[in-house]
């Protein structure tokens, strides 16, 4: 039993999200118990939790991930620690933090011995694995724990999440250079995302998306980047005719990849980060012709989510522009609804 201190609620059940089958349409809001928590763990009362394409991907049973069910979604959440476990000592009750997604992972596997943790393929989340956090109390491993700076609200910082990713992708696994031309498909969350880590590193960015994408293409352009709704075969050559330094696919389908293996300029670069379970349709004979380099980008670990609250907190990254509203978790449908038809960039929950 953890040592215990106050609650601003004392509710023994609470309202949370569940994902209870692998089938379309399967969530629903139950009622659940309060968790209780390991000697290492914190239990914390969540503030706001970001919906993830993935909730949305296991909302629609399109994902292509193994899922403990029944489940509690969400995994980009924030909050303030109510309780701690008995070898608990960096943290206390009241601290402001967020979480890391790995709650599960093997501590002895050669990947968690490298740092690399988040590569662990026996890493379980939260959200699949575990039970996640839209609900009022998740339980959380201290080592997935990081402090949140006092001036970033938590509507901001519930998205530390999906700024890892983009960073994960865009300057831990890509690389790129100041003036490089960088394409990004698919302008969801992810997506513009990558463009402003893009932007940070002083690239020229092109987010492309759909005629459906118009209004998300629209928040690209707010981190200084073209929208670009179809073709940017144009925009890709527009400097010397060979095609994009760097295209980062974030669009969440197979067939973009076609995409990106036309508008990436010889010895370019392609980093996929968006998920898409269909098989490929075509060859990717360009990818020799052309000797391009292909990356893959999956999750992140403990010093980029210091890097991305330090830029948070300084203001250089902004995740305002992306939130398209905050509900109670008892909306989630609304809100779910609202990413699926790419009417909002990111929807926000709150506990009731
Ligand atoms: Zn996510």
């Amino acid at each position: 039993m953890g040592k215990s201190y106050f609650y601003k609620t004392n509710h023994m059940k609470s309202s949370a999200v569940v994902n209870y089958a692998n089938e379309k349409g399967a969530v629903e809001i139950r009622e659940i118990e309060k968790p209780s928590i390991g000697d290492e763990d914190v239990l914390l009362e969540v503030s706001h939790v970001g919906v993830c394409g993935s909730d949305l991907h296991q909302w629609t049973a399109g994902h292509s991930w193994p899922v403990n069910y029944p489940v509690v979604l969400g995994h980009e959440f924030g909050g303030v620690i109510v309780e701690t476990g008995d070898r608990v000592t960096k943290w206390k009750a009241g601290d402001r933090v967020v979480s890391e997604t790995a709650a599960v992972i093997d501590p002895d596997n050669p990947m968690t011995r490298m740092g690399k943790y988040n590569l662990d393929p026996t890493r379980k989340g939260f959200g699949y694995g575990v039970n996640g956090a839209m609900t009022r109390f998740v339980r959380v491993p201290s080592r997935c724990l990081h402090k949140v700076p006092d001036q970033i609200p938590f509507e901001y910082a519930c998205l530390t999440e999906p700024c890892c990713v983009a960073y994960s992708a865009v300057i831990e696994n890509t690389h790129l250079k100041p003036g490089d031309r960088v394409i990004v498909l698919g302008p969801g969350t992810i997506g513009i995302l990558c463009a402003a880590m893009a932007r940070l590193c002083g690239a020229q960015v092109a987010v492309v998306g759909l005629e459906a994408d118009k209004h998300r293409l629209d928040i690209a352009k707010q981190y200084g980047c073209e929208g670009i709704i179809g073709d940017a075969t144009t925009w890709a050559n527009e400097r010397d005719g060979l095609g994009a330094d760097c295209v980062i696919d974030a669009a969440g389908a197979s067939m973009t990849m076609k995409i990106a293996l036309q508008l990436v300029r010889p010895n370019g670069k392609i980093t996929k980060v968006g998920w898409g379970p269909q098989p490929l349709g075509f060859s990717l004979d360009p990818l020799v012709q052309k000797n391009i380099t292909l990356q893959g980008s999956f999750s992140h670990n403990w010093p980029m989510w210091e890097r991305v609250l330090a830029l948070m907190a300084s203001g250089q990254l902004n995740v305002k522009p992306i939130i398209g509203g905050i509900w109670p978790i008892t909306e989630w449908h609304t809100a779910f609804e609202k990413m699926h038809h790419g009417e909002v960039v990111k929807s926000v929950l709150t506990p009731v």
